[in-house]
């Protein structure tokens, strides 16, 4: 008989599966088969191998080719295949982060950069990967600011070829994985130089190496040597000196060169074309994000099922020591992170779906383009930072066993962690996020870079958005002193208080940076000191909007559970995230009058209230996120 434990877990898992629980679990079987589970223990070179053949055997089922077109092999199911990608994050992340770059950063390049003859003539060799390929923008001088790379591809009208180089040190093409062993080809960004002009970054596909594996000549490519972690992926340096490619070799679905030579592009303005390009390539930071989410499940799950076994201390002559689930500090270490894992996954969600709606659609307008942009922008680092700082608590947690590599952590930690970096950088991303928030006329201000954004916000969005939100702002300020029970405890636990919190956190550290933006520049400060002097502020500006649309998609997850049990379980590790997020900006709400000290006082004590109350579900609500047993080291339970 189904304990009770099973039976609420495998209703959540219901919840947290929703439309893709058929995929998941698929990809939970491949990864619960003999000779599948992650390895630690093998020498570099070994675990390459193995990944690479890995990669192959998952192409052969077909799976990672799911989100291509169907005349290629695919079945054009977008977010199934990031939902695909999240469940593999439970497994070894050599192999995610291998097929991230197979199928998401080199297919995705040729795909969405890519024309027909393009699709026509690799894309069915890429996602069986009989053609395995390198996606290389970064170079050693530049990796965030990509429209400052050094890499140039020249087109010569008498040869009707682009020649690839790398003019200096720094402009060589850095981190690139599947550069140092497996890579064939490589979609290269580079400055597009068309009759002396330069037409900015632009992906051109330049073959490495031949089917033997050699390098081809003009290739120089260097393995990065050891890394933190990721050791099963080959990741390496690639200089080029004066390579040759034929003009087809062009991903020219944003801009092409016709054969003597003219450049013609159907975006005229060059920023926005560059992050139109850009933004194309945004699923890999939505994969990303939820990978992030799924390797904080395996470690929460970890984590709660060994402190609900191990006993440490106890009551004085008492028969038995206690649980460390049953300490408080212990709960209070893992149950908020459990919630906020809740709260993420539910974010995920709507960026997959959002994801889908925009990849799908026949036109999508600039506009939905941009949306997602900025909330894959700002879900991304708010999951990855996470999963940092829950891995290491939960690595913490598990004490001397967790610091076993046999037991997982060891390697979750240190793969995990480039998440923060790679696909764009959290604190970058962040300034992007913030950026589309202050504007919505992106088209005529494209431009990452911070003197662009100074200028912009002084020139036309400050003054909006400081005299919209201090209205609100006012508003706010009177709410607070009018409302009934403002030291009440229980209306904390109202889902719109708490969203209420959050949200006039956002407007007011939105009206303030545009303020000070504004007021910088007007009082005739340089735009660039203006940003860099409030750019601790931009950045909290991003961070308060995306802890508030993680809580809306949160409380919109609850609002639609229909099951009663399952529901409350949910309300109430909905209110643990809410209320835990505001805990920790406790200081922030009390110095801007919106918390009093007794009503902060009070969330602490919910917190904790909240924390017992959900103990009893641990292991369920870890169990539901469906980890197979067999990645999750010590902890996972023999078949
Ligand atoms: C394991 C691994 C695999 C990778 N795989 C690939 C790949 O396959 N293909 C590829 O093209 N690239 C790849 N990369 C590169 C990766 O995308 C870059 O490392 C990343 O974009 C960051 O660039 P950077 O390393 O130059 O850091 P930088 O951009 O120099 O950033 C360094 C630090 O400076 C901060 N910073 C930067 N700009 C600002 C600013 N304006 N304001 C405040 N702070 C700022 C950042 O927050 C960061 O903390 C990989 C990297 C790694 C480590």
């Amino acid at each position: 008989m189904a304990t009770s434990i099973e039976q609420t877990s495998t209703t959540l898992r219901r919840v947290l599966d929703g439309e893709y629980a058929e995929i998941r679990d698929r990809t939970r079987s491949w990864l619960g088969m003999p000779g599948h589970e992650p390895v630690y223990d093998l020498p570099i070179e070994e675990h390459r191998e193995r990944v690479l053949a890995w990669t192959r055997e998952l192409a052969s089922e077909g799976d990672p080719a799911m989100g291509f077109p169907e005349a290629y092999g695919g079945q054009d199911a977008v977010a199934r295949s990031v939902a695909a990608f999240e469940t593999l994050a439970f497994g070894d992340l050599s192999l995610l982060v291998k097929c991230g770059v197979q199928f998401g950063l080199f297919g995705g390049a040729v795909l969405h950069l890519g024309t027909e003859h393009h699709h026509e003539r690799y894309l069915r060799d890429i996602v069986t990967v009989d053609l395995p390929g390198c996606f290389a923008m970064t170079e050693t001088g530049h990796g965030s600011n990509v429209q400052a790379l050094g890499t140039t591809a020249t087109y010569e009208p008498e040869t009707g070829e682009f020649v690839v180089n790398t003019p200096e040190p720094e402009a060589q093409k850095d981190y690139i994985g599947s550069a140092a062993r497996d890579g064939r080809l490589a979609a290269v960004f580079a400055q597009l130089i068309v009759g002396g002009e330069n037409r900015g970054v632009h992906a051109l596909l330049v073959p490495l190496r031949d089917e033997s594996g050699a390098v081809l000549p003009g290739v120089e490519i260097e393995d990065c040597g050891p890394k933190l972690g990721l050791d099963g992926v080959d990741n390496g340096r690639i200089r080029f000196d004066h390579v040759r490619v034929p003009r087809e070799a062009l991903l020219d679905r944003y801009g092409g060169v016709s054969a003597d030579g003219e450049y013609r592009s159907t975006i005229e303005n060059p920023t926005r074309r560059f992050f139109t390009m850009l933004g194309t390539l945004v699923q890999g930071r939505v994969s990303v994000c939820g990978a992030g989410i799924g390797a904080s499940k395996v470690a929460l799950t970890m984590a709660v099922r060994h402190a609900a076994g191990r006993r440490q201390f106890g009551p004085p002559g008492g028969a038995e020591e206690a649980v460390l689930l049953d300490y408080r500090v212990h709960q209070r270490r893992l149950l908020p992170a459990l919630a906020t894992t809740y709260a993420l996954h539910f974010a995920q969600d709507r960026l997959r779906h959002e994801l889908h709606e925009v990849f799908t659609a026949e036109d999508p307008d600039d506009r939905s383009r941009r949306e997602l942009e900025t909330l894959a922008a700002g879900v991304k680092a708010v999951a990855t930072w996470h999963a940092t700082a829950t891995i290491q608590e939960c690595r913490e947690a598990c004490g001397g066993a967790g610091y076993l590599r046999e037991n997982r952590f060891a390697a979750l930690k240190a793969d995990s962690d480039v998440f923060t970096t790679f696909e764009g950088d959290n604190t970058v991303l962040l300034q992007l996020t913030a950026k589309n928030l202050l504007t919505d006329y992106r088209d005529q201000f494209g431009e990452l870079d911070p003197l662009g954004t100074a200028t912009f916000v002084a020139s036309q969005v400050a003054s909006q958005v400081a005299e919209r939100t201090a209205l609100r702002e006012l508003l706010g300020r009177l709410g607070d002193q009018l409302l009934p029970g403002r030291d009440d405890e229980r209306d904390l636990l109202d889902r719109s208080t708490q969203v209420d919190l959050f949200r006039w956190r956002h407007d007011h550290v939105l009206a303030g940076v545009a303020r000070r933006l504004k007021g910088g520049i007007d009082g005739g400060g340089d735009p660039f000191e203006v940003l860099v002097e409030c750019q601790d502020h931009v950045v909290a500006t991003a961070r308060s909007w995306a802890d508030l649309v993680v809580l809306e998609a949160f409380a919109a997850a609850v609002e639609d559970c229909h099951d009663a049990g399952t529901r409350d379980l949910l309300d109430k590790l909905c209110s643990l995230h809410a209320l835990s997020t505001i805990e920790r900006e406790r200081g922030w709400y009390q110095e801007h009058g919106r918390l009093s000290p007794p009503r902060s006082k009070a969330v602490i004590k919910i917190v904790n209230a909240l924390c017992a109350e959900l103990r009893p579900h641990a292991e369920a609500l870890v169990d539901a996120f469906g980890v197979p047993e067999s990645c999750l080291g010590a902890w996972g339970r023999p078949a």
